[in-house]
């Protein structure tokens, strides 16, 4: 619905519908990338007594720096990584809006190569920041020679590199983010919101951060850390970018709460990571099996595939969620993509599929 008139809400925001995929309860999930198994009653115990434990102080303000948390991040991370080096929180939708409120903002232009996540226009629109994208190409790589162009021509203070992508699940070789590096004015943020699930071989840009300090790297604990409702997403980048993003940060912009169940997770990281390598498997079955039904599937490193061609798509969409699957409407025109759900999901999608376009 638009907003009424009389709200006298900013020019550049009026007719925008607040950003989201439809929730439709009693359905089979598989349209938001989640993580279908939920953590262990065990995992539930340790998050619900740090939670406790944090509650008996709720009367004071959190740690501002979450630095125990932090802590547990950078050396859940490796690479030499310790706190000073990591930055976390409410999502990494939240670190994006404050990577762009740092190094963003009126008179300064961010880039990224679409199809992409759609928040991050919003991201921009929101801080003012100009929007320029490139186009990645058929296989939905980006082209290293034309990436290096655009950023020559528009000069960006940002560039947002996601690997793997969404909704695409492309993962970018590490060359093509140094030679973005290389030729960037400001700071290369690679979205790794998914690298968990990238297949063997499939390197992570956290291999640059220590040649590079204008590099940063996201990551979630929504995704693999199956952790999507405790909200935490983290950075890691150079020390001082980071005392950068410090600066745009709200007092006590992480909750006692969020860090005591962060924390408490992470100490579950084994646990929680356990169904990454039955996820991988299972997203290489699904894109497998639709292959071989003669769909066009895009080469995923992430927990989804994107698959298609459709003329109409969205009849598609909606035959599966009147057989009871929900996936997503997104990407190109033509595409789909599903998540990885488990393994009675992933056969409640294939009987939908299959009912709903047969071939
Ligand atoms: N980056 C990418 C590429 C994503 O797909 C998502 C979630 N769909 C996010 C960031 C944000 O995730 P969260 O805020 O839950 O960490």
């Amino acid at each position: 619905m638009p907003l009424p008139s009389w709200v006298p809400i900013r020019e550049d925001l009026r007719g925008f519908e607040p950003y989201g995929a439809p929730q439709l309860p009693g359905l089979i999930g598989l349209n938001v990338n989640e993580n279908p198994y939920a953590p262990s009653e065990a995992v539930a115990d340790d998050i619900a007594a740090a939670v406790r434990a944090a509650a008996l102080g709720l009367n004071r303000y959190p740690d501002r720096e979450a630095v125990e948390l932090r802590e547990r991040l950078a050396q859940y991370l490796g690479h030499g990584l310790s706190a000073q080096n990591v930055w976390a929180a409410n999502g990494s939708n939240e670190v994006m809006l404050q990577i762009l409120q740092a190094f963003g903002g009126p008179g300064r232009a961010a880039v990224s190569f679409a199809p992409t996540y759609s928040m991050y226009p919003e991201y921009a629109r929101d801080t003012h920041t100009r929007w320029v994208t490139g186009r990645r190409a058929e296989d939905f790589s980006v082209d290293p020679q034309e990436a290096v162009e655009l950023i020559k021509a528009e000069q960006p203070d940002v560039v947002l590199l996601t690997s793997p992508n969404n909704p695409t699940g492309t993962a970018l070789p590490l060359s093509t983010v140094e030679e973005v590096l290389e030729v960037a004015p400001g700071v290369v943020v690679v979205d790794e919101a998914y690298a968990e699930f990238r297949r063997a071989g499939t390197p992570t840009a956290l291999e640059l951060l220590d040649t590079h300090p204008r590099l940063l790297v996201t990551r979630t604990m929504s995704k693999a850390f199956a952790l999507a409702g405790g909200r935490l997403g983290y950075v890691a980048a150079d020390a001082a970018i980071i005392d950068a993003l410090r600066i745009v940060r709200l007092p006590y912009h992480l909750s006692a709460v969020t860090q005591a169940a962060a924390t408490a997770a992470l100490a579950h990281a084994d646990e929680l990571l356990a169904q990454v390598d039955a996820l991988r498997e299972a997203r290489d079955e699904l894109a497998a099996w639709l292959g071989e039904r003669g769909y066009a599937v895009a080469e995923s490193d992430a927990n989804f595939v994107l698959f298609g061609r459709f003329e109409d798509r969205h009849a598609v969409w909606q035959g599966l969620v009147d057989r009871g699957v929900l996936i997503r409407e997104t990407g190109p025109e033509g595409w789909l993509r599903v998540s990885v759900g488990t393994p009675e999901e992933m056969n409640a999608f294939y009987t939908a599929l299959m009912e709903v376009d047969p071939r």
